[in-house]
């Protein structure tokens, strides 16, 4: 794989209106036209490069669209409030009452509850599979489905999809296929491996800061212009359209996203190696234990290793809650949820992010009480910080269990 997202968004150049070296913010909600003509002719969706209303699109929302187009090797982008608010009018948009969708089973708990509980109310149902298994995956399609759903690496479980493989069965049943690639941005390239659309909630690490949501939906321009359709686009008539002043902070924290992937992936590794040693039940799509190890490895861009997210499996709830608090009393990271911080953050997901998920789906797909989530910081000492969450383990009792 040659492809170099990074190179992609540093090649971008924008100057500010008087030459500033970030570009100008666009703070407003509505634009002056010189002349009638060309308001009407903008609201039939023929002017280009005019701005109409800040709900269908702002110049501080394109800049930041076009560089995560770049990332993700698409022709454009449409940025969002949220991810939330990027995945919902994207499956709105391609489906319709009547309509199916296959749908991994291991899925963000807030996107799991949309196909489950909501999409129904209009018409549109999901199966959902185990992602890893290709045949199952087939057998599930029927002459009603449009989409079939992933993410590159799921939450929580780290599963990996196998995009190249998926991308044929989407192709051959003509379906779409959308890769939410929220926990992998930089490390894999799902267009590059036959993806149609790309979402990421950018709340996570490309914003890196943990001072907001956002989402992104990148794609064809046909695509994107359906989506911001005035008359019938799901994202300008849902309206989760980002403030131009926090679309100009997210680009800016844009910058920095491969220095810190390398980070985070570094540490992840260094734990997870670790962890594993000390006998703990580990999952890291870098550890060749992992299931799906080569598979990531087969997707991976060169240098961002494979990424920031570990889990372990401490037994119980009660000592996964312990483990927690102590680390947190020692300043190890937060518990909360949520990743990509510059701080370590942990939950217990069966508990929390994935909450939505009914407790015996949960056994099913293999999510167990004691497990904990990791998403692992930029800690300048990694050594260091192992140390310290080995005594906590000790001290909890969480090593006599490990094997
Ligand atoms: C957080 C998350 C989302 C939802 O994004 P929000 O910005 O919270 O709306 C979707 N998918 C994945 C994989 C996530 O981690």
């Amino acid at each position: 794989m040659s492809f170099k997202p990074a190179n992609e968004i540093q090649d971008l150049q924008y100057f500010g209106e008087f030459g500033g070296v970030n570009p100008s913010i666009s703070d407003s909600s509505t634009y002056t036209f010189l002349s009638a003509k060309t308001m009407f002719d903008t609201f039939e969706g023929n002017a280009d490069g005019c701005y109409l209303y800040s709900r269908h699109s702002t110049p501080s929302n394109l800049y930041l669209g076009e560089a995560l187009a770049a990332m993700e090797g698409t022709e454009t982008a449409n940025v969002a409030a949220s991810g939330m608010g990027a995945i919902t009018p994207t499956l709105l948009q391609l489906c319709q009452n009547d309509d199916h969708i296959v749908s991994s089973r291991t899925i963000y708990g807030g996107t799991y509850a949309f196909l489950k509980n909501f999409a129904p109310r209009l018409g549109i149902t999901t199966s959902f599979v185990d992602i890893t298994n290709l045949g199952v995956i087939e057998a599930a399609i029927t002459a009603n489905t449009k989409v079939l759903y992933c993410e590159s690496v799921s939450n929580p479980l780290l599963e990996i999809a196998d995009i190249a493989a998926l991308s044929k069965i989407a192709k051959k049943h003509n379906l779409k296929l959308v890769v939410d690639n929220t926990f992998s941005p930089l490390s894999i390239s799902p267009i590059k491996h036959g993806a149609d659309v790309v979402i990421h909630s950018l709340t996570k690490f490309i914003n890196g800061s943990s001072d907001t949501v956002g989402g992104v939906v990148c794609g064809t321009q046909e695509f994107i212009n359906e989506l911001r359709n005035v008359n019938d686009g799901a994202s300008m008539l849902l309206g989760p359209t980002m403030d131009s002043l926090r679309a100009a902070s997210v680009l800016k924290n844009l910058r920095t996203l491969h220095i810190r992937m390398q980070q985070h992936s570094h540490n992840a590794l260094y734990l997870a190696q670790e962890f594993e040693a000390l006998g703990l039940r580990t999952v890291y799509p870098g550890l060749t234990s992992h299931p799906s190890h080569e598979v990531f490895k087969s997707l991976m861009n060169d240098k961002y290793g494979f990424g920031g997210m570990l889990t372990i499996d401490v037994g119980s709830l009660d000592k996964a809650n312990a483990l927690m608090e102590l680390m947190q009393e020692r300043n190890l990271g937060y518990l909360a949820v949520s990743l990509g911080f510059y701080k370590t953050l942990f939950s217990a997901p069966g508990t929390s992010t994935s909450s939505e998920i009914p407790e015996d789906e949960q056994a099913a797909m293999g999510l167990t009480d004691g497990l904990i989530r990791f998403s692992i910081g930029l800690d300048a000492d990694i050594e260091r910080t192992f140390e310290m969450m080995r005594d906590c383990m000790e001290e909890v009792g969480v090593l006599e269990m490990a094997v």
